[in-house]
């Protein structure tokens, strides 16, 4: 039953009542070269939720998480899931209470997850051969998840084993298999002990048996299934990048996790929920880590009402979306996203001008777009067409995201026009792209990096202003300068929770932020972003 209740709404954070003497953070303003600041940003006080995820992703070496794990939200499990917004007899995940945007769903352990150091050092070893260095890269994660499991499967008939070694190990492999059999599933009877053996914590009911088999062939299986592998990057960006950058230790540090309860949601293009990768320490030592998930709202979402992310990168055009859901998960999307998009898309005006930007897409071949005019033209076409043919704005949203790829080559051919006219008419299409992606996944890097470009033009504009003498230009751009400013601060916490007072944290994730979609030299590279 869905609760008619609304949500409360996401609460405006006020960036001057918690400014700190020490929040003052200069950035490189990326376009002048010109250091600029980010007036009373204050990112000492998280109203997203609850739990400070932030030191899994910048400080995990040698902090201790400070809540524990798993952190199970207001989420229950149902057996009336959706498979692309139909209603199917599959399981999933809804809401016990009405959820704010931003909160925290969710944080949890990986039930087994592919080392990407050790892969990575395989990898480097194994690439000489030549041949596919993505399955290569992939068929290495697997079987350092395969491996995990059968010493699992291994410690529980060992008899020298500890007792409690064994019972660990024990519901950890009852949480794997249970993905195998989604009957087991279908019957659930005690949502929250079926939901404590899907993360094997304290209250998991250890199955009866002393010994567990499992043939490579059905861990293959499962981890094909059920697991989160690259998420919305893939193996041929790790194989490239791990090739390319040997010597990096930043680059892709992680692969491959199964997470049971995770894999318990369905897909939606116009998702409520969205997940990050984090890891923390295990007990072995500071080198030796362990993933986790942090799944938080997209969105407000009623109290009982299933939660749905995206499997695939949200920034995906609807015909490449819709063949890589059939070919890879075996169904077509009926979202309400796809429905939009695809009555939008199928007027006569749209035909000739989609098909280039689907295949800008699937190409990468940014040359499609390298002349000026092609960029600029295509996105001011793709604008008027919005305008005159009354696209609904969900539908103009849903489809700058899907063509945002097209909009970052259109801002790069832009900016060296450099004037203030084209500046102005960049920061309005960057602020209508920056409401697009958070209506697809507030989370995603690219969603920041948006911000960034949002809060970089309106810098630029005001610095070109202030040489010239209109009160006029120089107060918008200041205030536009304010407001992306607050929206930046806002957008950090959600992704990353409390970043707290400390401003390396801070540092370290405007810096991995703002590269999202610009290059070292400091301006927008879109060959290279939206995965
Ligand atoms: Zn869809």
């Amino acid at each position: 039953m869905v609760s008619k209740k609304k949500c409360k709404k996401t609460p405006s954070l006020d960036a001057s009542r918690k400014a700190t003497k020490s929040d003052e953070i200069s950035i490189d303003d990326g376009i002048s070269g010109v250091k600029g600041g980010l007036e009373g940003i204050s990112l000492s006080s998280s109203e997203t939720g609850s739990n400070d995820v932030s030191s899994f992703l910048f400080h995990s070496k040698s902090t201790k998480p400070s809540f524990r794990l798993p952190f199970l939200g207001p989420i229950s499990l149902s057996e009336r899931g959706s498979i692309g917004a139909k209603i199917s007899h599959g399981r999933g995940l809804i809401t016990t209470r009405d959820v704010s945007s931003g909160e925290c769903l969710f944080v949890i352990p990986s039930m087994f997850s592919a080392d990407a150091v050790e892969v990575r050092t395989r990898y480097l070893q194994e690439k000489i051969n030549g041949g596919d260095q993505a399955k290569v890269v992939e068929r290495l994660a697997e079987d350092h998840i395969v491996q995990k499991v059968q010493a699992a499967c291994d410690l529980l008939s060992d008899e020298e084993i500890q007792p409690s070694a064994a019972g660990r190990a024990r519901i950890q492999l009852n949480a794997f298999i249970l993905q195998m059999n989604s009957e087991r599933v279908l019957t659930i009877e005690n949502p929250a002990a079926l939901m404590g053996n899907l993360v094997a914590n304290e209250s998991s009911t250890i199955p009866p048996k002393d010994t567990v088999n499992l043939d490579k062939g059905t861990i293959l299986g499962i981890i094909r299934r059920n697991g989160f592998g690259p998420d919305f990057h893939n193996y041929n960006k790790i194989a490239t990048c791990w090739t390319e950058r040997a010597n990096s230790e930043h680059c892709y540090n992680r692969v491959l996790g199964i997470y049971p309860l995770a894999a318990m949601i369905n897909h939606s293009c116009c998702p409520n929920a969205v997940r990050v990768f984090g890891s923390i320490p295990t007990q072995n030592g500071i080198k030796s880590k362990k993933e986790v998930m942090i799944a938080h709202a997209n969105a407000n979402i009623p109290n009982g009402t299933e939660i749905t992310w995206s499997y695939i990168s949200p920034a995906t055009p609807f015909a490449v979306r819709r063949e890589m859901l059939l070919s890879k998960y075996g169904f077509t999307c009926h979202c309400p996203r796809c429905a939009m998009e695809d009555e939008a898309i199928s007027k006569a005006e749209f035909q000739g001008l989609f098909a280039l930007a689907d295949r800008r897409w699937s190409t990468r071949d940014s040359n499609l777009c390298d002349q000026r005019e092609t960029a600029i033209s295509l996105v001011s076409s793709i604008e008027r067409i919005f305008s005159t043919n009354q696209i609904p704005i969900e539908s103009q949203r849903y489809l700058r995201v899907s063509y945002g790829l097209l909009y970052i080559d259109s801002f790069n051919a832009m900016h060296s026009l450099n004037n203030e006219e084209c500046l102005k008419h960049n920061i309005q299409l960057a602020t209508q792209l920056h409401f697009s992606f958070v209506s697809c996944n507030n989370a995603s890097t690219e969603h920041l990096s948006i911000l960034h470009l949002c809060y970089d033009l309106s810098s630029y504009l005001r610095t070109i202003a202030m040489k010239g003498s209109d009160p006029n230009t120089i107060r918008w751009a200041t205030s536009q300068v304010r407001f992306w400013t607050d929206q930046l601060k806002i957008a950090h916490m959600i992704r990353y929770g409390e970043l707290g007072e400390d401003l390396e944290k801070v540092r370290d994730a405007m810096k991995h932020s703002k590269m999202v979609v610009r290059n070292q030299d400091g301006w927008y590279l879109a060959k290279d972003c939206f995965i």
